[in-house]
Formats: structure tokens, C-alpha cells, sequence
């Protein structure tokens, strides 16, 4: 269902604009499809998914979200059902010039299913003309959302989405080590943004820390490596570096 009339949610947007880009490093991007509220105005032609809008691609934020205009509006998409690397990680600003090249400055139908708790829109999103700016001839239009995934740029956000045809370019595009799937071992951007999160939180004073000295690698009480270490002795939080499984 199409959310907004369109001079309803402009406020909500802009903040949501501001806010993804403030927040475009750490970006937080839970998604948490909420049900609409509101029915959006009827379709403006017979026969036309009343869902999908045709706007412009202004701005492009970072390997999963972007800028739209449509009309009057400023609106900032999510694209539903991918989850890109985030800006530090490996691929992240690929990722971002990936999507900028297949969109950036293009015509898009952008279809919704809802927004997420930054009040971005949650959508998929085809790219109307008839090539991208590398060249590739494109007929169609092509769905950005797959095509970033195809791309190795992104992953499928399972817990989100299920479609079948974005599990299989997933594996394809794992299988043939494109783009992000080039690295050894690469970190789900939700792990990622996990890890960021407990990073950040406030540490308790009493909590204990155990450093394998052969390694220099720290670890809290919750991690499995915790004094598990045959070389190895307690130690204040700001020693050694911190594991990537447990932040350390
Ligand atoms: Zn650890």
C-alpha cells in the first residue's frame, strides 16, 4: 500500500533525510516494516498499481538507500530486502558507487510496502530507461534491489524479505566471488552494526577482561574465549585489541 498523500509525510521525510545522512556511517537500519496507517489516494490511472510512483534518483546515500524526488516531494528510500555493506566495511563505498551508477540522476518506478523506524521509505526499486552509465544496455528496466546483490554490492536481508529470486542471485553472486564475496570472510552488515552498538555502550567498572597475551586480543566475560587461553591473564578494558567476536 502507498503510504503517503503527498504533501502529508514531508516533514517526517526530510527528517528522515537528515537523519540518514547524519547517521550514514553508523546507520542503524533496522528495518522494521509497520503496517499502513493510511490508504494512499487512488490509483491515477486505471489499470496502474496504485503502489508504484515514478520519481528521480537525486542523491544516492550509500549502498542501500538513496534520495528520491517525486513531484514536490523529497522522499528517502530504502530499498526492501538487501542490506549493504556499511560505509567502513570492505565494499561499502562500492557499494555505494554501484548504486549511484545504476540510479543516480535516472527515472525510477518505486514501488513500497511500508517504512522502517528512520521513517525512510521501504521499496523496490526499477530503473525505467533503457541503459545505465556504464554502458550496459538495460531494456526494460531493471529491479536495483537484485541487481545489487547480483552485483555482489549487498546482501539479502532474509530476515526481511524472502523472496526466492534474491536468495538465488545471493548464492550466485557468492559462488562466482563478485564483488564483497571477492573477501575471505565477509561480515553481515547487521553483525557489523551489532558489534558497533555494543562498542558503544557504557562499560561496567567491575566487569573483568581476559588478554591472551600471545595474541594481544581482549575479551569480555561473554565470549567463549573468556580465560580460555593457555597464555593469557586478566586486564583492564583498554589492553590489547578487542576480539570481533565479543568487541572485547
Ligand atoms: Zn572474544
Amino acid at each position: 500500500m502507498w503510504l503517503m498523500k503527498p504533501s502529508e509525510k514531508i516533514q517526517p521525510m526530510l527528517l528522515g533525510l537528515l537523519l540518514a545522512t547524519a547517521a550514514a556511517e553508523v546507520c542503524f537500519s533496522l528495518q522494521t516494516p509497520v503496517q499502513a496507517t493510511a490508504q494512499g489516494p487512488a490509483s491515477d490511472a486505471p489499470g496502474h498499481d496504485s503502489r508504484a510512483r515514478s520519481g528521480k534518483v537525486v542523491h544516492v546515500i550509500d549502498g542501500d538507500s538513496l534520495e528520491l524526488e517525486i513531484g514536490a516531494e523529497r522522499v528517502v528510500v530504502r530499498l526492501q530486502g538487501i542490506d549493504a555493506p556499511e560505509y567502513r566495511q570492505a565494499y561499502g563505498k562500492a557499494s555505494r558507487q554501484s548504486l549511484a551508477r545504476l540510479t543516480l540522476g535516472k527515472q525510477v518506478t518505486v514501488t513500497s510496502s511500508g517504512v522502517d523506524k528512520e521513517n525512510r521509505l521501504l521499496a523496490v526499486l526499477r530503473v525505467d530507461g533503457t541503459e545505465v552509465n556504464d554502458g550496459t544496455e538495460v531494456n526494460d528496466g531493471i529491479e536495483v534491489n537484485a541487481k545489487q546483490i547480483e552485483l555482489g554490492m549487498a546482501w539479502h536481508f532474509k530476515r526481511f524479505d524472502k523472496r526466492e529470486t534474491l536468495a538465488r542471485l545471493e548464492r550466485e553472486a557468492r559462488e562466482a566471488k563478485r564483488g564483497l564475496w571477492s573477501e575471505p570472510r565477509p561480515l553481515p552488515p547487521w553483525e557489523y552494526r551489532d558489534r558497533r552498538q555494543q562498542a558503544d555502550k557504557p562499560r561496567d567498572p567491575n566487569a573483568r577482561y581476559w588478554l591472551n597475551t600471545r595474541s594481544n586480543i581482549r575479551h569480555n566475560e561473554s565470549c567463549e574465549y573468556f580465560q580460555k587461553s593457555n597464555q593469557g591473564r586478566l586486564c583492564r578494558a583498554d589492553e590489547g585489541r578487542g576480539c570481533s567476536l565479543c568487541g572485547g
